[in-house]
């Protein structure tokens, strides 16, 4: 994949799946803004290896989930890069508890990051890449919004309404020359899964066709080729990376 010159923005890059994805686009020539929202020295570092794979790279910090912030991280690699090309929407978080326990609070964190982000930096990437005629948008959703999870119901309404809005703006705005698809990883080796105890990672290690787990390279390999002009023919597709998770 070549993608010299283009510009990539990931949410949630400081690690996990998001660094991942970074310094993949790195690689391919991409300029890239890595966002996080707390971990500044984990951001420095994946800036830095960006930038050794040869990317010029902004490191911007900006809570999706504020309207405000979502629309300065955008204008900030817009003013740095004078485009943007490449939206991944990555940014995510957990609270999870049964539903008859879950506060409010819970709820609308999850909901909050997971999909009210993704609307809030898709709006104003828009603004761009509707003048630009040209876009990739790639929300990283989850199976578990396709399957549902036990313990998860904030998480999977999220993941489940980022395919909803995938699906929409996909058909909203193909006439522009953009296309919009939402990634769902199955069981991916992240700091968000170290939090699993181990018998419901053997439960699920079960599950799984491939018979390991998921590495975010695994994901990072697909949304470098949703990224790129050889996936201009594919809009509004949930695609998992799963193993064979969920089939
Ligand atoms: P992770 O290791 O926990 O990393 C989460 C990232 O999101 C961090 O960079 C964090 O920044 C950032 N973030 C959190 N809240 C944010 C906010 N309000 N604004 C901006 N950035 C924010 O997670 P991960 O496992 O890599 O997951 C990445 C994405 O993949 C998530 O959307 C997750 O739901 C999805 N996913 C993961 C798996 C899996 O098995 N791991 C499976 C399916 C889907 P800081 O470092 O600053 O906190």
């Amino acid at each position: 994949m070549n993608l010299d010159g283009r510009t990539a923005l990931v949410t949630g890059a400081s690690r996990g799946i998001g660094r991942a994805v970074a310094l993949a686009l790195a690689k391919t020539g991409a300029n890239v803004v890595i966002n996080y929202v707390s971990n500044a020295r984990a951001g420095q570092k994946v800036a830095g290896e960006a930038e050794r794979a040869g990317a010029r790279v902004l490191l911007f910090q900006a809570d999706v989930s504020r309207p405000e912030e979502a629309a300065e991280l955008v204008q900030a690699g817009v003013d740095e890069f004078g485009r943007l090309d490449i939206l991944v929407n990555n940014a995510g978080i957990t609270r999870d508890n049964l539903l008859m326990r879950m506060q409010d609070e819970d709820w609308d964190a999850v909901l909050n990051v997971n999909l009210k982000g993704a609307f809030n930096t898709t709006r104003a990437a828009l603004r761009y890449m509707l003048k630009a005629r040209y876009g990739r948008i790639i929300n990283i959703s989850s199976i578990i919004g396709l399957r549902g999870n036990a313990g998860q119901a904030n998480y999977a309404a999220a993941k489940a309404g980022l395919i909803g809005l995938t699906k929409s703006v996909a058909r909203e705005i193909g006439s522009r020359n953009i296309t919009v698809n939402a990634v769902a990883p199955g069981f991916i080796l992240t700091e968000m899964t170290d939090k699993l105890p181990q018998e419901v990672r053997e439960r699920m290690i079960s599950e799984i066709p491939l018979g390991r787990f998921g590495t975010p390279e695994d994901v990072a390999a697909l949304i470098t080729f949703l990224a790129s002009e050889a996936a201009g023919y594919i809009t509004g597709q949930v695609i998992a990376v799963d193993g064979g998770m969920a089939i």
